[in-house]
């Protein structure tokens, strides 16, 4: 029997975090077990992401048992990557999400203006560097996988 999305996000918390049980610093009590699943329950709902699919991307990025600080992070970035499009810019990055910078080098071989571009903190840098990120990963999985 197949699940609708509904369905599965109803799977309770205690039930999806025993996906991490085989991680070496899995609770190993049943109070810290529940202190998981809480944490779970509430990165989900903060970042508004379903529970299943935060402890998947868990599992794929980690073989860690994650923190409630891991849990949020990574449903913030979820819900970030997940946008059909880039958030918009702010004011400082003039809407580009990338923010320029010039510096002036001294070296032996003289003076000159070294360029520098870097992501902007505001949601559309983070949404660009989160995708990148994810980007490079999936080109490393293929890597992986190609390699076996
Ligand atoms: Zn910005």
């Amino acid at each position: 029997m197949k699940l609708t999305e509904e369905e599965q996000d109803e799977t309770a918390p205690e039930e999806l975090v025993a996906a991490f049980s085989r991680c070496s610093n899995y609770p190993k009590d049943k109070e810290g077990v529940l202190f998981l699943a809480q944490g779970l329950r509430k990165a989900a709902t903060a970042s508004g992401t379903q529970m299943a699919a935060i402890v998947a991307r868990c599992q794929e990025l980690s073989q860690y048992c994650p923190t409630d600080y891991d849990l949020l992070q990574v449903a913030n970035e979820l819900a970030l990557l997940s946008r059909p499009r880039a958030p918009m810019g702010c004011r400082e990055c003039q809407g580009s999400g990338w923010l320029s910078y010039v510096k002036h080098v001294e070296a032996a071989a003289g003076e000159y203006d070294a360029h520098y571009a870097e992501y902007c903190s505001c949601e559309r840098g983070n949404y660009l560097r989160l995708a990148r990120q994810e980007q490079a990963r999936k080109n490393e999985e293929k890597k992986a996988a190609a390699r076996k």
